[in-house]
């Protein structure tokens, strides 16, 4: 049965899950205080993976921790002021890093993240923005053995649960990435992993066939949800209030400010990420390469090359630090010594990210009329249209093609 349902945001989550509403045939309204697109979704590292089940907190992340902190150049930092205020979200995460904790979260991740290409498909298509798929796999690069022996707990868990990896030294790396500078010991390909050449296009492609099929996106500040004893009645914006009948909460960063209201408490963390883009580098890539030892993605976009990564803990609302971008466009230097700086620009975005790298998919512990779909951290865009899929399947009363437990709001 058709029903009326009103989604809180138009990052890449809600217009995926509002595009798989549409097609059940539901009167769907997305509401956003900026286009979509413009959040978080906007300035990813772009990367398809379907093979990125390993989640952040791996068993020893904490030794590695100290030598990220203190490495000027490191893709970690806490701002002094804030490390009190993120200090339970870290117990949570140490807690979620032990060896069995990691080996169900890599379980419960990778059936979401490998429908990835297939739940993408049927939205691009009929938005007329399939090019923007792009199914080249990714390379990986490391300057150290050692370092690839470090993490091999993580790729591990990959193989063990068929993700294919391809093996190779300096010289099958440089024939696979020839732009790739200096000595890299150990190159990896991942030939079933893909990249979007636009993130914000997408998001805002999928937004504009929405409102074709007859979709109403609203832009307006949702300053408060109006809860009565069966659920969610209204929004409370900043253009006045907005009726609901059935609710889904794909507000990113911000969705524990909502959920909070309808009495299910999560331990959602802005943790934000920059990156660089060069609109001339004067470099093309045939794929994107992943540099481990740096956490960053280089990926070559539509609008340029884009190096993405970082990792810091500041708080939601606190100013960007660009000196994280410069690191970034140092570092492009290194990998490709005659890369062109000259025409950058810097952007900072807040991945809504959970202690346990799973996302928060599913209904309200209190409300049959409310639903969540966030929490996605680093791989929001890979798992943004399959969440959608699970969203409506589960609005429509059918049975996900994948078990959602591990992905329920009461788990923390
Ligand atoms: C540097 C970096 C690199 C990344 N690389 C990748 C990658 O390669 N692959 C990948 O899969 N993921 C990647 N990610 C993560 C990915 O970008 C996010 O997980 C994803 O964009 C989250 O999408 P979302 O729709 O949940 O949130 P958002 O895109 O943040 O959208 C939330 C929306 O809610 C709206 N909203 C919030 N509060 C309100 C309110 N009060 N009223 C109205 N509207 C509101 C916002 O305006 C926003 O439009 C990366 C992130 C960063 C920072």
């Amino acid at each position: 049965m058709a029903k009326k349902i009103t989604i809180i945001g138009a990052g890449i989550v809600g217009v995926a899950t509002a595009a798989y509403l549409k097609r059940d045939g539901h009167d769907v309204t997305i509401v956003d205080m900026r286009e979509p697109g413009e959040y978080c979704s906007f300035g990813n590292a772009g990367i398809l993976s379907p093979g990125s089940c390993v989640p952040l907190g791996t068993p020893g992340v904490m030794w590695k921790v100290p030598g990220y902190l203190s490495d000027p150049m490191g893709p970690l930092v806490i701002r002094p002021g804030y490390f009190l205020k993120a200090l339970p979200w870290f117990l949570r995460f140490v807690a979620a890093s032990s060896p069995r904790r990691v080996d169900e979260i890599a379980n419960a991740l990778r059936p979401l993240l490998k429908q990835t290409f297939d739940a993408y498909e049927p939205l691009v298509k009929h938005a007329g923005v399939a090019d923007l798929i792009r199914r080249t796999g990714y390379a990986v690069a490391y300057r150290k053995r050692a370092a690839y022996e470090g993490d091999a707990i993580a790729w591990k868990l990959r193989r063990d649960r068929g993700v294919i990896v391809e093996e190779m030294d300096g010289a099958g790396l440089r024939q696979l990435v020839p732009q790739l500078a200096g000595d890299y010991e150990v190159g990896l390909y991942l030939p079933e992993q893909g990249f979007v050449a636009s993130p914000s296009r997408l998001a805002k492609s999928l937004a504009a066939q929405f409102q074709r099929d007859g979709g109403t996106l609203l832009q307006r500040e949702v300053r408060d949800i109006e809860v009565g004893p069966d659920g969610p009645r209204a929004l409370v914006t900043n253009a006045g209030s907005v009726p609901v009948e059935t609710l889904v909460i794909c507000a990113g960063p911000h969705s524990n400010e909502f959920t909070s209201k309808l009495g299910d408490r999560v331990p959602l963390e802005a943790e934000r990420g920059y990156h660089v883009t060069f609109s001339d580098p004067r470099v093309e890539l045939p794929m994107p390469v992943f540099m481990p030892e740096s956490k960053l993605f280089v990926t070559p976009m539509e609008m340029g090359l884009r190096i993405a990564g970082q990792s810091e803990f500041a708080g939601i609302h606190a100013p960007p630090d660009y000196g994280r971008a410069d690191i970034l466009e140092k570092l492009a230097q290194q990998i490709f010594p005659g890369i062109s700086t000259a025409d950058a620009t810097k952007w900072m975005g807040r991945r809504p990210s959970l202690p346990d790298s799973l996302p928060v998919i599913g209904r309200s512990t209190k409300f049959a009329n409310a639903y969540y779909a966030f929490g996605h951290g680093h791989v929001g865009l890979v798992s943004g249209a399959p969440t959608g899929r699970i969203v409506a399947d589960l609005i429509a009363g059918r049975q996900p093609n994948l078990d959602v437990t591990p992905y329920r709001p009461d788990r923390f």
